[in-house]
């Protein structure tokens, strides 16, 4: 190693220290409604486990007593042995995609990540010639994934249709496909697109449409399969992605799209060639939980319920929120006031993180709050009525708007 090296790379950490934006793992361990950050308990506003299934003890005691002799290799093993192309390809695999395409009524195929399935579609169907057109709020996988592409790529402002349509009418004639990519509900903002609309754009310019149900999953529509349901749109989206990892309580992630876009993916996606295989008990787990998930509708009206609960005590604090979900990130704008409250938060017993820039736009830093239907109406309030109190304490208002 060459010293000079590692004295640049702490250089940069000192950089990112002193502008507030250095990030640090800790050590988090959850039982029930309690978080032990560090050790100390607190109240977690931080989790994507929307609807509670990743805490919940009597539901995994459920899925384990399913495990017997016969299937503790096949449904419940540790280990896949190798990718799915070569001997992964468990029986879970093919049960949970049946299950999926049921629900659905279009092919599934399922993935370690979503990370993975971003990073690795895009590069596949959009290729040289093609145009990607992405919300400027896209999550970093899908990011990530038309930077991989060779195709050329245009980000479109937040959520504004007028703007995608102007660079459809512009470009559409000098691309061969194109293709808009969309979050259904926005990880950092919890605003939502109108797919309605993107549907029928895309149709007018004959585009392909895809969209990332990340936070939705679970969350919204009927039987939970997210804002395409809810928005009556199910069909007429060409791709759509859903990880397992928040409301799903796992790990992993599943496309639906036709069936020689599912063909074609396994042919040529690096990211599902190229890996080991999530182990059968972890998909063993994501069908049990995705059945489980499709019959939620109580736990979807409770954090319903929750979520206007508490925008209700966010409208009593002098800070605002773009949030049409159970996402609710509070603005605060300056990088190191947002730390700043959020520690006073944590020292207070509430986990409220502060998210930056790069992850956000400069000079919206925010204390990305998201509710999990284990949460109670009193601790919101608590928390709420804290902020409010911490937001004058500390000269990010002015007093006299008290
Ligand atoms: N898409 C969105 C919108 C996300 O928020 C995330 C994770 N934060 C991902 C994809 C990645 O999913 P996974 O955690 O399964 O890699």
């Amino acid at each position: 190693m060459i010293p000079e090296h590692l004295n640049e790379w702490q250089a940069e950490l000192n950089r990112l220290d002193a502008s507030g934006s250095l990030r640090r793992l800790r050590t988090i361990q959850t039982d029930g409604s309690k978080t032990l950050v560090n050790g100390r308990p607190m109240l977690n506003l931080c989790s994507n486990d929307y609807l509670g299934f990743a805490q919940d003890r009597e539901l995994q005691q459920k899925f384990f007593e399913n495990c017997s002799e016969s299937n503790a290799l096949s449904h419940f093993g540790m280990g896949a042995s190798s990718s799915r192309l070569l001997c992964g390809n468990h029986p879970p695999y093919q049960e949970l995609e049946d299950d999926i395409e049921q629900a659905y009524g279009k092919p599934a195929l399922f993935f370690n990540s979503g990370y993975h399935a971003n990073l690795g579609i895009l590069p596949v169907l959009a290729q040289k010639g093609d145009l990607i057109l992405s919300d400027k709020l896209n999550h970093a996988s899908i990011t990530d994934g038309l930077r991989l592409s060779q195709a050329d790529f245009l980000r479109y402002r937040h959520l504004d249709y007028e703007h995608l349509e102007k660079l459809l009418r512009k470009k559409r004639s000098q691309y061969k496909r194109v293709f808009i990519v969309t979050e259904s509900v926005f990880s950092m903002d919890g605003d939502a697109a109108n797919l309605p609309s993107l549907c029928k754009t895309a149709k007018v310019y004959g585009a392909f449409l895809y969209v990332d149900e990340a936070h939705s999953i679970g969350v919204r529509g009927e039987r939970g399969l997210g804002l395409a349901e809810e928005q009556g749109v199910l069909n007429d989206i060409d791709l759509l992605v859903a990880p397992f990892g928040k409301a799903m309580a796992s790990q992993g992630a599943f496309a639906v799209c036709h069936k020689t876009i599912k063909d074609y993916l396994i042919n040529h996606m690096r990211p599902f060639i190229f890996t080991t295989a999530l182990p059968p008990v972890t998909v063993s787990w994501n069908r049990f939980i995705f059945r489980h998930m499709l019959q939620a509708k109580e736990k979807r009206a409770e954090l319903n319920r929750l979520e206007r609960f508490a925008r209700k005590c966010l409208n009593k604090t002098p800070f605002s929120s773009p949030s049409e979900s159970n996402i609710l990130p509070v603005i605060v704008g300056d990088n190191q006031q947002c730390v700043i409250l959020a520690e006073h938060l944590q020292k207070m017993g509430f986990l409220a993180l502060p998210v930056r820039p790069p992850t956000v736009p400069k000079g919206t830093a925010r204390l990305r709050v998201s509710l999990t239907a284990q949460l109670k109406e009193e601790e919101l309030d608590s928390f709420f009525n804290t902020l409010h109190s911490l937001a004058y304490e500390n000269g990010l208002v002015n007093p006299s708007e008290q």
